[in-house]
């Protein structure tokens, strides 16, 4: 879905898959894709240490994105999506 870049900086070093709704508060999206983001080491400790670890949400992420990236992330998650359906 993110074709093995980070989804806010382009990188295609370090990358990690980030749960944007917490792995232990919503078991059920574990392994739904759209509640994955690809992003590098660095943009995730970043998130982490300002969010910290456990019951994480999107709309932490989406707020993160705004603060540090001026990015709306809702927003490119619908560009990625659909960009996603059109490559199928
Ligand atoms: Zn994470």
């Amino acid at each position: 879905m993110y074709n093995y870049k980070c989804a806010l900086t382009g990188s295609t070093r370090n990358l990690v898959c980030h749960h944007l709704n917490g792995w232990n508060a919503y078991p059920n999206q574990r392994f739904d894709v759209t509640n994955g983001v690809v992003v590098t080491r660095e943009v995730h400790s970043k998130f982490h240490i300002a969010y910290k670890f456990g019951n994480n949400t999107q709309a932490q992420f989406q707020n993160f994105c705004g603060l540090q990236y001026t990015i709306d992330w809702f927003s490119l998650k619908k560009i990625y999506l659909n960009f996603n359906e059109k490559t199928i």
